[in-house]
């Protein structure tokens, strides 16, 4: 059966599917419904107590009136089934609202009903509009109601018709199953074509949540399978660089150079890391950690593990004043050992460049600090042993999958300050070990956060004052109009010039993503030394940056950022002596997620917790940044709220990846067939196809 086969399906219906996403007869299954409405359920108006309960009612519009003024506007729409009337109300939005509503017409509401006054009432319930009585009566028990658009909505093509052809489809086509009986008992799931029926004509609430648990499970394990794929091809083809040695550099540094004892989060991310560089295998190990846990300590002593035995390093970071900073502190710490360590980034000048190049090339220079500039095709290593990337989630996977490919394989260290629920993180990154760095060091007095809004500026900049007299210096960072390095300066510039007036005998310096690099750092390294009191910036200095004597923390509309963000910039005070302060200014208009998210911020430091809200209020695709993470946009699954879901699958991919990687048996043919394309796509994605 082809689309073009169904009825009623005009040039311009056939346009508006296409414009939808839908392209063929499968396409057509895929579209899942919205949601149902439950016959039973259907009270008739007169019935109903108004006492709160939650349900659908039926009837044609009577009457659209827009009521009240000013504050008190809302908009009110009657309707009447046979048996009574009953009132919709809407506090907000009702102009737009209105326009979907035309005297006659038939609508489903569905909301919680009370009674006040003479009317049965529900505000704001969730509208369908039907084209005629037999949509809810006619068919099924239950009726699927589909998710409507403008393009749908322009050719009529309505809930009910699309219902009609789904019936049509699944009487004429069998979809296949491509997962294994075996599994599909064990996991007590509905075979495909029957999921396919319970999904679009079900005959009861419990009939259509298996289907539907079904096509997540389906799409998870995809998911599942493709990691455990991927993880198995770097085991089989990477043996790793077996870094036997503890050497001289490593134990220098840790018993001579440093200037503090690792904490008990450090010591265990560093025993791992030992484990795998021994192990013979190519390690691929994620370190979490909060910001400030001293990740790049671990950093060095991962990187000492590769010169001691005769590797070269790579550490890149996702800027480049976090680059410029990673180099400074590596410079500080190792030069002294005789090790040679190179920056390299973007704009060097060729003769410098050429020169950088022919180091690493050469093998003069063991360690190269820089940012995605590193793993640019003219860059060869003479052997390369590790590379570390900093900040993971600011590069993406494939980046992380170009960095494989230099020199023979090279043992990966990513770090991330993002903590991901433990469980969420293992799932996604099940290529990955994870090491969590648990704790900061020790001695860190708590930063203290306030939430203020703009009007009080008068105090907060007499108190900042008083940190500044007493030696203390302070961040203002100002929001990015748009998230990039390219930016709309205005408010960070107007800032920075109100603020050199304002704080007289303090020097101020501005920071922002368009100047050059030479210049960012000039600025950084003046405010390291102490010589600027005051930076004004954007969010360039978000991840990473080290001051331990900076102690205040000025966030200008801090409700444009998101958790996070404003985690890390809290992150880059509170890691000396003084008692740090940070002050999240807010304009007057502030959205509830808004108020939320400061509140949030005041309330805890846990990085944890606060990535856990961040997730949850924007979903794991925005929190993780779909195309950043490697993960795929799923249809129907959603990892957070299907973690059980995800686990099974999980399990179920693994088990089968053991038994017969290759998927050769018979039982696994179907799965092959629809595998193969799907690995493929993803693995051009991970820049390894
Ligand atoms: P992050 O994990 O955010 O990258 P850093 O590596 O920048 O953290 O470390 C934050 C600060 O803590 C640095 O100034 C670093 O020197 C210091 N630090 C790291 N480890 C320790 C420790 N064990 N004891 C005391 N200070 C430490
Ligand atoms: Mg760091």
């Amino acid at each position: 059966m082809k689309l073009v086969d169904l009825p009623n399906l005009s040039t311009k219906r056939i346009m508006a599917l296409s414009e939808s996403g839908i392209n063929s007869i499968l396409d057509l299954l895929n579209f899942f419904p919205r949601r149902y409405i439950d016959r039973t359920t259907v009270s008739p108006i007169r019935s109903l107590k108004g006492t709160g309960e939650q349900t659908t009612v039926v009837g044609r519009i009577q009457k659209i009136q827009q009521q009240g003024r000013g504050r008190k506007k809302r908009l009110e729409v009657i309707i009447r089934d046979n048996s009574a009337t009953l009132k919709g109300v809407w506090f907000k939005g009702g102009y737009y609202i209105k326009r979907q509503f035309s005297k006659g017409q038939l609508v489903a509401f569905f909301g919680k009903a009370k009674k006040y006054g003479r009317y049965i009432t529900m505000a704001h319930p969730e509208v369908d509009t039907l084209s005629d009585k037999s949509e809810v009566e006619d068919l099924q028990q239950i009726v699927p109601i589909y998710p409507g658009n403008k393009a749908l909505s322009r050719t009529h093509t309505n809930s009910k018709l699309i219902h009609k052809w789904q019936k049509m489809i699944l009487k004429h086509e069998k979809p296949p199953e491509f997962l294994p009986p075996p599994l599909l008992n064990e996991y007590n799931l509905p075979r495909r074509h029957r999921a396919y029926r319970m999904i679009h004509l079900p005959q009861s609430e419990s009939e259509y949540k298996k289907a539907f648990a079904r096509f997540k499970f389906e799409e998870l394990f995809l998911f599942e399978l493709s990691v455990a794929k991927t993880k198995q091809e770097v085991i089989e083809r990477q043996a790793g660089h077996r870094f036997k040695n503890l050497g001289n550099h490593t134990r220098h540094f840790f018993n001579e150079e440093l200037p503090f004892a690792l904490t008990g989060g450090q010591k265990s991310a560093l025993s791992d890391i030992k484990k795998d560089v021994r192990s013979g295998t190519q390690m691929n190990r994620l370190i979490q950690g909060d910001v400030g846990s001293g990740k790049t300590v671990v950093a060095i002593g991962a990187i000492l593990m590769a010169i001691d035995n005769g590797y070269q390093a790579a550490f890149m970071a996702p800027t480049e004043i976090l680059a410029e900073q990673h180099f400074r502190t590596l410079s500080k710490f190792l030069q002294p050992l005789g090790i040679n360590i190179r920056l390299l980034v973007g704009n060097q000048t060729n003769s410098l460049r050429t020169d950088i190049l022919t180091a690493i090339e050469g093998g003069n220079c063991n360690i190269v600090v820089g940012t995605h500039a590193v793993i640019q095709e003219e860059v060869r290593f003479h052997r390369l042993g590790l590379a570390v990337i900093d900040e993971q989630h600011r590069f993406g996977v494939k980046q992380r999958a170009e960095i494989l490919t230099k020199g023979s394989h090279p043992h990966v260290l990513v770090m991330s300050a993002t903590p991901i629920p433990r469980s969420l993180a293992m799932t996604l990154y099940s290529d990955l070990d994870i090491s969590v760095i648990k704790g900061l060091p020790g001695g860190r007095k708590p930063v203290k956060t306030a939430v203020r809004p703009q009007k009080k500026h008068k105090e907060i900049y007499h108190f900042v004052e008083q940190e500044l007299r007493d030696g203390g210096q302070a961040y203002v960072v100002y929001p990015l109009v748009e998230e990039s390095e390219k930016m709309d300066l205005k408010d960070a510039t107007a800032g920075y010039e109100k603020l050199k007036k304002q704080f007289p005998d303090f020097e101020v310096g501005l920071l922002h993503g368009q100047m050059k690099s030479e210049d960012k750092e000039a600025v950084m390294q003046q405010f390291v030394d102490n010589q600027l009191q005051v930076l004004v910036s954007t969010t360039v200095i978000e991840v990473g940056v080290d001051v331990p004597n900076a102690s205040i923390m000025i966030v200008e509309h801090a409700e444009r950022f998101g958790l996070s963000q404003l985690h890390q910039l809290r992150g880059r005070i509170g890691r000396g002596e003084r008692q740090s302060y940070c002050i999240l200014i807010h304009g007057p208009k502030v959205s509830r997620e808004g108020r939320f998210r400061l509140r949030k911020m005041a309330q805890t430091d846990d990085g944890f917790e606060i990535a856990e809200a961040d997730l949850k209020l924007r979903g794991p695709g925005d929190f993780l940044g779909t195309k950043q993470s490697g993960l795929p946009e799923f249809r129907v699954a959603d990892i957070v709220e299907d973690q059980w879901i995800l686990e099974q699958a999980k399990s179920a991919a693994w088990d089968i990846m053991k038994e017969d990687p290759q998927l050769d048996r018979p039982a696994h043919e179907e799965l092959k067939k629809v595998f193969i394309p799907y690995y493929k796509e993803r693995s051009k994605f991970y820049g390894m196809g």
